[in-house]
């Protein structure tokens, strides 16, 4: 019986990714804080305060955000709870801010955060499933959700509704973050059922940190996660494409052969064994 589980860039098994909301001035000190420790995140901007946040100038977004490896994704032009709105107004809401930011920043912009109020498939079903089917026609790529954490290390099914692991106000966070680094996939060291990748999901609005004067929170987090050789540091559409292209690896029925018909070099453990394969490569196991 052959066991194949995905595994990071360079064969890592752990990935960070972070994502925080509504591009408030605060957002400069984290990005500033996350540049210094070599941690990214997934910044989701409103195209309508585009300029209009002290200190966040188009300038800074370009140098220290963009330009240090992270992303920024949608999170309504207006903010509008997409659960209550109509959908013709949902689809404007997001469309305008994927235009918007897209102009402002000349890059193509596909990642989201469903803004301002609980929109999660487990909890309100009936508004998400009238939200997804617009959400794919405006080829938004992922939606990370609100309304409560997973308090797992997961990866989502569903793209769209991308629970995230945990925000920093979850009382567990520290303990967390020891189990998640103190984990280790290495073949024979736990079930089969633990073995595959793991993702740490965190996310946050960076006001938080400044209404609540606990800018150490973040330091003492950053601490933790920073320099670790068996994690990934990536934003969140760095691990949706690594994710998605993983998935589209093609198998032979006895999983003898594997064929990657992606553009991406992807590591995958088969039965504790470590294998890379690169763009157009068919490896014979
Ligand atoms: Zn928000």
């Amino acid at each position: 019986m052959r066991y194949q589980f995905m595994r990071w860039p360079e064969g890592r098994s752990k990935a960070l990714t972070l994502s925080y909301d509504d591009g408030a001035a605060a957002d400069k000190r984290l990005a500033e804080t996350l540049n210094r420790y070599g941690i990214k995140c997934t910044f989701n901007l409103l195209s309508s305060r585009v300029e209009m946040e002290e200190g966040l100038t188009k300038e800074f977004i370009h140098s220290e955000i963009l330009g240090k490896g992270h992303e920024i994704a949608t999170h309504g032009a207006y903010h509008r709870g997409l659960d209550v709105a109509r959908p013709i107004e949902g689809i404007r809401d997001t469309l305008d801010c994927r235009l918007g930011l897209e102009k402002a920043f000349g890059i193509i912009v596909r990642g989201m955060a469903f803004p301002d109020r609980t929109v999660n498939k487990a909890k309100v079903p009936e508004a998400y499933a009238r939200i997804r089917p617009f959400l794919e026609e405006l080829e938004i790529a992922y939606a990370r959700t609100t309304g409560g954490d997973n308090d797992s290390f997961g990866l989502p099914e569903d793209f769209l509704n991308w629970v995230p692991t945990a925000h920093h106000k979850n009382p567990k966070l520290m303990e967390y973050i020891d189990s998640f680094l103190n984990l280790d996939l290495s073949a024979g060291k736990c079930y089969c059922a633990a073995r595959g990748a793991r993702l740490f999901y965190l996310w946050g609005h960076a006001f938080e940190f400044e209404n609540n004067k606990n800018w150490d929170l973040l330091e003492r987090i950053c601490e933790r996660f920073a320099g670790r050789e068996d994690i990934y540091y990536a934003t969140n559409m760095e691990i949706y494409e690594y994710v998605t292209a993983y998935r589209s690896l093609i198998h032979s029925a006895d999983n003898a052969i594997v064929y990657n018909p992606t553009l991406k070099t992807l590591w995958f453990d088969r039965d504790g064994k470590e294998y890379k394969i690169a763009p157009g490569e068919t490896l014979h196991i």
